[in-house]
């Protein structure tokens, strides 16, 4: 799919649907630079890329931090001369009632969840030199409510229109900038208990929970030059769940 040697960063790469874009870019040959807030686990997973044959190496790298991003940026852009595609992957979803959500934890989830998108996004168009592509893993929260996540609501609703307005803003560069809206995934900071379990797979179509490596066929579809006329979309994949 022509993505042999081409750069790839990934942020939130240690682990569940970041780890599973980054060893999916790395079969199809591309050199990775894996992101974390969590270093150890990173270069753990850095190793796991290594392996397919690739060059990857791990930075430690809070998305909500300029100065960290622009030096994950800068140090793959030093080790690989360019940046090709960017994913932003890192995002956390933790639970809170509205009516006793504080201010810190609203500023964290969208900190984390939308600034990072656009501090990343920023870092990396600059060093995006033969055009590039940015894509974003946004949610199906972004379309339907979940009570309890308003703040995460929000934040992916928010990557979507940053996913639109980028794309007409970097076109003239060819740099795509698309995003991928995954339903539920089974990732170690989705685990729930049995019952909760049942439950979410009762009310998805296909009958199961979505894995990492169905977010990066996706990924890697958007990344590669079979999607060079998509542009500004979200692509949902659910199993179906917003299809009812
Ligand atoms: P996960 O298992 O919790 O993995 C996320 C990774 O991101 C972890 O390694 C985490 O490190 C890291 N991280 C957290 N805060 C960070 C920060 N400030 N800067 C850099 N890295 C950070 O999550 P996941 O389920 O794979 O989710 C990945 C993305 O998919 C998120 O954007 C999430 O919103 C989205 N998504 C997930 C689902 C799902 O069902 N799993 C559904 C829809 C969308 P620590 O472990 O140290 O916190």
């Amino acid at each position: 799919m022509l993505l042999k040697g081409k750069t790839a960063v990934v942020t939130g790469a240690s682990r569940g649907i970041g780890l599973g874009i980054a060893l999916a870019l790395a079969k199809e040959g591309c050199n990775v630079v894996l992101g974390d807030i969590d270093l150890k686990g990173c270069e753990e997973a850095a190793k796991k890329v290594q392996k397919l044959k690739v060059k990857a190496f791990a930075v430690k790298c809070d998305v909500s931090k300029k100065a960290e991003v622009d030096s994950m940026i800068s140090s793959a852009a030093k080790k690989f001369g360019k940046v090709d595609i960017l994913v932003n992957n890192a995002g956390i979803f933790p639970f809170v009632d509205f009516s006793k959500m504080s201010e810190a934890e609203w500023d964290r989830v969208l900190d984390i969840n939308l600034k990072g998108v656009f501090l990343c996004s920023q870092a990396a168009a600059k060093s995006m030199k033969e055009g590039g592509r940015i894509i974003s893993i946004s949610s199906i929260a972004s379309i339907i409510g979940f009570s309890g996540l308003s703040h995460y609501c929000a934040s992916k609703g928010g990557i979507n229109g940053f996913t639109r307005a980028l794309a007409l803003e970097l076109a003239p560069r060819k740099i795509n900038v698309n995003a991928v809206a995954p339903g539920a995934i089974d990732t170690p900071g989705a685990a729930s208990d049995e019952k909760t379990r049942k439950q979410t797979v009762m009310g998805i179509p296909l009958g199961r929970m979505g894995t990492p490596e169905d977010i990066a066929n996706a990924v890697v579809f958007l990344a590669s030059e079979k999607s060079d006329y998509i542009t500004g979309q979200v692509i949902v994949v659910d199993g179906g769940w917003t299809a009812k």
